[in-house]
């Protein structure tokens, strides 16, 4: 008979698999013992799939109380068969790393150093800057007399923790624009 790895757990899980062994001579107590230390204990199964590309590769997430505890790769999902790639392995820092930044740091042109600032200026010194730049280098016409609105003296980049829906209101902002050097770590 064949059983996959959910179905393992729930036979393992009711003892079925622990008496047998126990039958065969096999203690199964030190086993059981380690799996209550391990941190994924008492926490609920939920699969759910990963946002940062259109691979969209299951992963299992454990929960416990409402948060998340633990992440991995489904070994049940034929596409990934467990695996991850280092971004979809690094899902559990999306809801909680000490090291990450909550307001946004600005490093003046020539300084050496990093100071912090508010979300109002930081979003108006944006505004203010990328437009000053469209006004000046927006190229309306190309050579031939077409309209291209292109606007190639802004460059946008955008993070590897941006999930596929970000990425998809980025690129149209970005392009409603005209910019058009745009470039994510989205790649796998
Ligand atoms: S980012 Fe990696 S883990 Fe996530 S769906 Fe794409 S390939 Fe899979």
């Amino acid at each position: 008979m064949e059983v996959n790895r959910r179905e393992f757990l729930k036979v393992s899980g009711s003892g079925v698999i622990g008496l047998s062994l126990l039958q065969l001579g096999v203690d199964v107590r030190p086993v059981r013992a380690y799996a209550k230390a391990l941190k994924i204990e008492g926490t609920k199964e939920i699969v759910s799939v990963c946002p940062f590309c259109s691979v969209s590769c299951h992963i299992i997430a454990h929960v416990r109380g409402g948060k998340l505890i633990s992440t991995e790769g489904d070994p049940d999902y034929p596409i990934n068969q467990g695996a991850l790639c280092a971004k979809g392995a690094s899902m559990l820092s999306m809801t909680r790393n000490e090291n990450r930044l909550k307001k946004p740091m600005y490093r003046a042109p020539g300084s050496a150093k990093w100071e912090e600032k508010t979300w109002e200026w930081t979003f108006e010194q944006i505004a203010s800057r990328v437009k000053k730049v469209r006004d000046k280098d927006l190229i309306q016409k190309d050579a031939s007399g077409r309209t291209v609105n292109r606007l190639e003296s802004l460059f946008f980049i955008g993070t590897s923790h941006a999930d596929n829906e970000e990425c998809a209101a980025a690129h149209q902002m970005v392009r409603g624009l005209g910019i058009v050097h745009v470039d994510h770590q989205a790649r796998t």
